[in-house]
């Protein structure tokens, strides 16, 4: 029997990336809690995470600076089924919703998802803010520095827009 949501038969596992964020309680722990929570989903393995980030918050300006980082997983799970399971994960996080860009304890947001292009009810990928944030792109450049973003190309190609935002790479988020 496979794992609840694995597709059934599929061949080959997808590189999704997956972005965290944090400003609230002890942001590094909840990061690395989170990182552990995805390594132990089903048909999914963490192939490499990236250094952690420090950046201004955007929208919402009277809160704390937020923690950053990128997570690159190799998985069987559909990008509904893996959404749902990241969700989870930000619930048991003791994750609320107040309003929009207010302060949280963990933020994990479905980023890529192989070179595929989703649009569900609840699910946009790549994700809809990717390409305007700073403390998304860089880290997941440095994991991921080939990538090509479905519908808005090379990576590499998207620095030069975030290039005035605040943000400071504070270096290796030490994982399990
Ligand atoms: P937020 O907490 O502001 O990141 O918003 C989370 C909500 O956005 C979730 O309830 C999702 O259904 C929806 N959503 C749509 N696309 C994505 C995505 N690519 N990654 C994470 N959440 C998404």
């Amino acid at each position: 029997m496979p794992a609840v949501g694995v597709v059934p038969g599929a061949a080959a596992p997808v590189r999704a990336c997956v972005g965290l964020g944090a400003n609230l309680g002890d942001p590094l722990a909840q990061m690395r809690a989170a990182i552990d929570a995805i390594a132990r989903l089903p048909a999914t393995r963490v192939s490499s995470v990236s250094s952690v980030y420090r950046s201004a918050p955007v929208g919402y300006l009277d809160q704390p600076d937020f923690y950053n980082a990128v997570v690159a997983l190799d998985t069987r799970l559909p990008p509904q089924a893996l959404l749902d399971a990241l969700l989870a994960i930000e619930q048991d996080g003791g994750r609320t919703r107040e309003f929009r860009n207010a302060p949280r304890l963990i933020d994990l947001d479905l980023l890529l998802y192989g070179d595929e292009v989703v649009e569900l009810p609840h699910l946009t990928v790549p994700h809809p803010r990717l390409a305007g944030r700073a403390f998304v792109l860089l880290p997941l450049a440095e994991i991921e520095p080939g990538c090509v973003v479905p519908g808005l190309g090379p990576l590499a190609a998207l620095a030069p827009a975030v290039a005035g935002q605040a943000i400071e790479r504070l270096g290796a988020l030490l994982v399990r």
